[in-house]
């Protein structure tokens, strides 16, 4: 007997921590893919901006003529979901500075605002709708400094959104690929399909 399709979640591999997604994904119970071009964004049901360096995965998508098709399919509501670089990559502003943004999150973000790379820090945190806190890894992470009125706060770190949804978009500060949680791939792979 067949079952349901196994959704496919897309990496976007151009730069960062790809490989951790993908395992995440698979664990979640999807197909992972690498999208690093046009055709591989059209093959797949939801989409995943790791986290690394946004201002690299800017200039790459730029390079890579992969910005409007991105925006295009996250805007006709694609399931995305950003990290730490993904969701100032996904954001509408920096504070400081201007770098290629989808814009398709109306947040503006302060980036490196949690302390540098040897500076990181974990912890537990409550998110809105979940029995069980997530242990968060924060690395060089994004503040969010303002958010618009249709962005909804799912979890919050001393008071700053560090978890947001909108529509069919997810973004984290911190790093759920980092840990064996599957909570939010799972929600991911479980909004393809649904209207
Ligand atoms: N500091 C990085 C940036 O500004 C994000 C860090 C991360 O993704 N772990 O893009």
């Amino acid at each position: 007997m067949s079952g349901p399709p196994t959704p496919a979640a897309g990496v976007l591999a151009l730069q960062g921590d790809v490989r951790e997604h993908l395992r995440s994904v698979k664990r979640a119970g999807g197909t992972a893919v690498e999208v690093r071009t046009q055709a591989d964004l059209d093959s797949i049901d939801a989409l995943i901006i790791p986290g690394g360096e946004s201002t690299t995965i800017g200039r790459l998508a730029n390079l890579y003529g992969l910005v409007d098709p991105l925006r295009k399919h996250i805007r006709s509501g694609m399931p995305t979901l950003g990290t730490c670089a993904g969701m100032i990559f996904l954001a509408s502003a920096v504070t400081e500075g201007a770098q290629t943004q989808l814009g398709v999150l109306d947040m503006v973000v302060e980036r490196n605002a949690y302390g540098r790379q040897n500076e990181s820090f974990e912890c537990e945190l409550a998110v809105e709708g979940w029995d069980e806190e997530v242990h968060a890894v924060f690395i060089r992470a994004p503040l969010v400094h303002s958010t618009g009125p249709d962005i909804e706060i799912l979890a919050r770190h001393r008071g700053r959104p560090v978890l947001v949804r909108k529509d069919r978009i997810l973004a984290s500060s911190f790093h759920p690929e980092l840990t064996s949680d599957m909570r939010l791939h799972r929600m991911l792979l479980d909004m393809v399909g649904r209207d």
